[in-house]
């Protein structure tokens, strides 16, 4: 086949977000649409214990003041889980004047909290390869200090937890961490989910989140013979679904901003993530570990963000309550955006979603 002939197989259609309608995806498959330089792989540091990290075991004195250590024992360089302050934070409860750009242009006042969660005290170890129950225990930790926030002053708005892995996803220190940031207003990526998702409600009288779960595990494919054009064989695809707990889903959205994007979403509504039940931390971390396992061995070493999207405790939390879902989503960064995405606000997707799906289905674990 010449360059210039389309394969059949090459999709080249624009997605709207069901979510988020504003927000839309050009998802082009075909080889002459690929705009995006492949982003190089960072090589990862997968060193156990390196003595001259702040974030490593015995080096507790070289952090900013601690926080929080889990679990919370006497032996106080016994921990597996730290939260300290940030020592660069974008936000200060000190700093009254200090406006900040956060997300699409929004500067607000500097009031607020910026924290590190130091995720594991293996300095070099993956998400994938951490035990499910430390996955569990760092969800709990999380969830912890994500209502210490809300209860500590009344104008936090939104707690962000969020984690980059590898320097083009914005990680600074190579030792494992997220961050947490408190704010007094709401991310208008989240704004928006929660606006639309209530507007879908107001419609239709559903969670808009719970209906993309029916219909990514309701999907049906029907096969047919090309011949006699009779049914040949029905089933079940869950075509977006990448992995399946008894409590959580992974799936690839539909129009995905991300070629490997997926999120992971409570399967039973819940619209805030402090409503985690405690038994249910296991089920999450399964589904995490195996969903960034399947994505390692697809894209391995690819640096990504996580977002824990959950509903905002802005006075409106009961209004959303039904009509708003938590949820969890992984954002690989395996290209570099153009100055046609950049530009244009649309992003461009160069690989299919259900043949990502089904590419990171096929992963044996
Ligand atoms: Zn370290
Ligand atoms: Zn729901
Ligand atoms: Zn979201």
């Amino acid at each position: 086949m010449s360059e210039t002939q389309a394969d059949a197989n090459d999709v080249r259609e624009i997605r709207i977000n069901p979510i988020v309608p504003s927000e839309s995806v050009l998802v082009a498959t075909a080889r002459s649409m690929r705009p995006k330089k492949a982003e190089e792989l960072a090589p990862r540091d997968t060193r156990k214990h390196v003595e001259t990290c702040p974030f490593c075991r015995g080096n507790e004195h070289k952090t900013p003041p601690q926080i929080m250590a889990w679990p919370d024992t006497l032996d106080k360089s016994d921990w597996n889980i730290r939260i300290v302050e940030n020592l660069y934070p974008v936000l200060g409860d000190d700093r009254a004047q200090a406006g900040f750009n956060f997300g699409l242009q929004q500067t607000i006042d500097g009031y607020g909290r910026h924290e590190v969660i130091i995720d594991h005290h293996e300095h070099g170890i993956a998400v994938h390869e951490m035990a499910e129950s430390h996955l569990a225990g760092l969800f709990g930790v999380y969830q912890a200090r994500m209502r210490q926030l809300f209860e500590s002053d009344e104008r936090l708005k939104y707690v962000l937890i969020f984690k980059n892995f590898g320097p083009a996803a914005g990680a600074s220190i190579p030792h494992t961490h997220s961050q947490v940031i408190a704010m007094p207003v709401v991310p208008v990526n989240v704004d928006a989910e929660v606006k639309n998702s209530a507007a879908h409600y107001g419609k239709h009288h559903h969670c808009i989140f719970c209906a993309l779960i029916d219909e990514a595990l309701t999907f049906e494919a029907t096969i047919y013979d090309r011949a006699s054009g009779a049914v040949r064989r029905k089933i079940n695809v869950g075509q977006y679904v990448v992995e399946r707990g008894e409590k959580f889903i992974a799936i690839k959205p539909f129009a995905s901003r991300y070629e490997w994007e997926v999120h992971i979403l409570p399967l039973a509504h819940q619209a805030d993530f402090l409503d985690l039940r405690v038994e249910d931390l296991s089920d999450l971390a399964r589904v995490l570990k195996r969903t960034m396992a399947r994505l390692d061995a697809v894209i391995g070493g690819a640096q990504y963000n996580f977002f824990l999207h959950s509903v905002p405790h802005d006075g409106q939390q009961g209004a959303h309550a039904h009509s708003y879902h938590w949820h969890l989503e992984i954002c690989p960064r395996t290209s570099i955006p153009t100055g046609f995405e950049l530009g244009s606000g649309l992003f461009v997707n160069t690989i299919n979603p259900e043949q990502a799906a089904e590419r990171l289905r096929a992963v044996t674990l």
